[in-house]
């Protein structure tokens, strides 16, 4: 089911929690709603799920205006942190229930019970208490609860965040798998930019309550439209090094560099010269900026050079057989991808 949201705005006493949000959802796609803490994310959801009416704004669902339709009503299937099962009732009761509301006649939601506990492979444990079972398991059957009345769009916030680190992946190739085999439309909630970039078809990234960007994970990776977008997506995080243009010519941290062309940016305004680690190439040889190793190390099987530039630390990728000491002079060489300017004050982008 396709989605619209617009102008959708969430007014809580003299706190905007959502601010004028504008999207529209392709139907049969995985989106992460993305940001910070206190960024509104859980807000939206409730908004979309009819928990919270919108203080302004529309939320359509296919060509509907659900913006006031009660929860129950809007055929959607909502996915919480903390799973929220029932304790004294076992899986199968757990994922039935929902239908047992419906009065779905006893041997028909038992059929679509065990379907969805095969669909998320907890067919094996349908006698057991969520007691008895693991997060990621638990978090299973939450999931087959929340698809079991065939819901029109699925809601998962922070579905996550309550499992360990390796938990954490399998589970979101599994949301993946789940989504794909299902083609339901789905909206899940994380603040992880990595889980966010790994599985979704697109990623809604907020800050303050304000949509900065939607698109598709590479795409906002790769061309972020503000130093907010750039600086939250992507491990190691984005280089910052102060910027300035004099004379027509780009200064970062103080030395000149006059392969940019200037043209489009402020002068005598304080820039960010944003890269990417994987955009630097590090060298001996003279030419380019100056700056200082600190220190290498391993992530895996890259190399990671640490280096000082007038104010800034920065970080490089490099080629693990260059044997590189601590305090060793070197020259930055820049790929064209990954290479941004931002205005230091606004975050807007220049180049
Ligand atoms: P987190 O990742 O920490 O869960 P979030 O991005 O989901 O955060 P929200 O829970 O949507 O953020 O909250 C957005 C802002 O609105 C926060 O500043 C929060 O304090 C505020 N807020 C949320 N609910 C209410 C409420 N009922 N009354 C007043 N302020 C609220």
């Amino acid at each position: 089911m396709k989605i619209k949201i617009e102008n959708l705005t969430k007014q809580f006493a003299n706190h905007t929690a959502v601010c004028r949000f504008n999207a529209e959802i392709e139907s049969g796609q995985l989106i992460a709603l993305l940001g910070p803490s206190g960024c509104g994310k859980s807000t939206m959801l409730n908004m979309l799920s009819g928990i919270l009416t919108p203080t302004e704004g529309s939320i359509f669902f296919a060509d509907e205006d659900v913006t006031f339709t009660a929860p129950e009503k809007r055929g959607v299937g909502l996915v919480f942190q903390n799973y929220a099962l029932y304790p004294h009732m076992s899986v199968l009761d757990n994922i039935c229930f929902p239908l047992e509301i419906q009065k779905v006649p006893k041997a028909e939601r038992t059929r679509r019970a065990i379907e969805m506990a095969k669909l998320v492979h907890v067919e094996s444990m349908l006698e057991r208490k969520p007691a008895q079972l693991s997060g990621g398991q638990q978090q299973r059957v939450a999931i087959a609860r929340a698809l079991v009345k065939k819901p029109r769009l699925l809601l998962l916030d922070e579905p996550l965040s309550n499992l360990d680190a390796r938990l954490r992946i399998e589970m979101r190739e599994e949301i993946r798998r789940i989504q794909q085999e299902t083609k339901i439309t789905t909206i899940f909630v994380t603040h992880d930019q990595e889980e966010a970039m790994s599985i979704s078809d697109a990623i809604l990234l907020m800050k303050d309550g304000v949509l900065q960007q939607m698109d598709q994970p590479q795409r906002l990776y790769d061309d972020p439209a503000n130093c907010f977008v750039a600086d939250f997506l992507g491990n190691p995080t984005i280089n910052k090094l102060n910027a300035e243009v004099k004379d027509g010519i780009l200064y970062v941290e103080g030395q000149p560099m006059t392969e940019i062309d200037t043209a489009e940016l402020p002068q005598q305004r304080k820039l960010i010269f944003s890269c990417r680690a994987e955009s630097i190439r590090l060298q001996k040889a003279a030419g380019g900026l100056r700056a200082t190793l600190i220190q290498t190390y391993v992530i895996g099987k890259e190399m990671i050079a640490a280096l000082q530039i007038g104010n800034s630390q920065i970080r490089a990728y490099m080629d693990s057989d260059e044997a590189m000491p601590a305090g060793l002079e070197v020259t930055l060489r820049f790929r064209d991808k990954g290479i941004f300017i931002f205005d230091e004050a606004s975050g807007e982008r220049y180049l």
